[in-house]
């Protein structure tokens, strides 16, 4: 289970991780401490508005929908002209 807290709120908690980054090793990093070792973790990432890091928001994901709807237009513009 995950939950969203403040600072204040974490400072007065004891955990056994504390990861910082939500990115692809600090993402993972937690949910396998959190899911497999059992272990009480926080996750703390600075960028509110870009959870995940660079992969889910500028990277790996946004780069390959561009390739794959580039890659469908130019097929279909093989029948517009
Ligand atoms: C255009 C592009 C395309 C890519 N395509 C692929 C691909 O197809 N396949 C692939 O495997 N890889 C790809 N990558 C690489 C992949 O995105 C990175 O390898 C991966 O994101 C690295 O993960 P990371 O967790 O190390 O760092 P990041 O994803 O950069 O995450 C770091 C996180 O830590 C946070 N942070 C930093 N400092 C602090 C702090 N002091 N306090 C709190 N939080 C902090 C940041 O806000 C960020 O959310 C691509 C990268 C780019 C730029």
């Amino acid at each position: 289970m995950s939950v969203e807290i403040t600072g204040r709120e974490a400072e007065g908690t004891k955990w056994d991780l504390v990861v910082i980054g939500s990115g692809t090793a600090g993402a993972d990093a937690a949910v396998r401490a959190a899911q497999l070792g059992g272990l009480k973790v926080l996750l703390i990432e600075k960028n509110r508005d870009r959870l995940g890091g660079t992969c889910v928001n500028v990277g790996c994901v946004p780069t390959k929908k561009l390739l794959y709807i580039a890659d469908h237009y130019h097929e279909l513009s093989k029948y517009l002209q």
